[in-house]
This record gives structure tokens, sequence and C-alpha cells, in this order.
């Protein structure tokens, strides 16, 4: 497993944009909407990984409870994997709690899925695959 990204919870993304140009003196080389997470992401690189700015597009997300919960802040570590099915089943077979019942697409092209932060001392995991 390679560190992908890290996923950061902020509230207002264009704001945050510029906080994170700032810090890198690189602008986001992508943005993307995910419908089926309601959120805007945006994707700067800092070396072999990235950061993920999330911002909630409704009440409902994910990230909207999250920042209603805990305020901004680290939201999410992800990392890539040749084969996300058979980590999957792997880390289920482990004990780790999945929260998803398949790897779903993400932002990114990647096919993502996620595992409880009780099963990793308070850490959201993502796990991520390329699709191809
Ligand atoms: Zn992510």
């Amino acid at each position: 497993m390679k560190l992908e990204h890290i996923g950061i919870a902020v509230k207002d993304i264009e704001k945050a944009n510029e906080v994170y140009s700032l810090l890198f003196n690189e602008k986001p080389y992508k943005k993307e909407i995910v419908e089926s997470e309601g959120v805007i992401t945006s994707f700067f690189k800092t070396g072999e990984s990235k950061i993920e700015l999330l911002q909630s597009l409704h009440s409902n997300s994910a990230i909207a409870k999250f920042i209603d919960k805990k305020g901004e802040g680290m939201h999410h570590i992800a990392f890539e994997v040749d084969d996300i099915n058979a980590e999957m089943e792997r880390l289920k077979e482990e004990g780790f709690h999945c929260l998803n019942e398949k790897p779903k697409k993400g932002a990114d092209n990647k096919l993502v899925c996620f595992f409880h932060p009780k099963s990793a001392h308070g850490v959201l995991i993502e796990l991520c695959q390329e699709i191809k």
C-alpha cells in the first residue's frame, strides 16, 4: 500500500484553495464534483502524494456531518492498492469494519472504499485503485 492522499474537510473550498495554494506555492491541479458523495473536491500535488480538499454540497453529506461534529480538519487517509476487491476482503477478514458493500466510483478516476475510524484508532481509512 502506498499513501495516495490525505483528505481534509473544509467549509469553503474556494477560501481553502487560496490558503493551500499559498502553502504549496501552486494551484490545485484538479477540481471535481462527486455527486454520489455530495462533495466538491480539489487536489494538490505534494511529491508522490496528494492533498484532497472536500467541501460539502448539501447538509446530508458525510463531510457536512463530519464538520458539524468535529469542525474542519483532517478527514481521511487514502492508500492506493493494486486490487481493491482483494484488499477489501482481506481487511474484512482481519476484522476491519468496511463502510461499503463494494468499491464505488470516487474522485480522481478511482474506485474507493472506506473503513470505519473505529477500526483504525480514530482514522477513517480509504482504499483506492485507479480505474484503467
Ligand atoms: Zn479521498
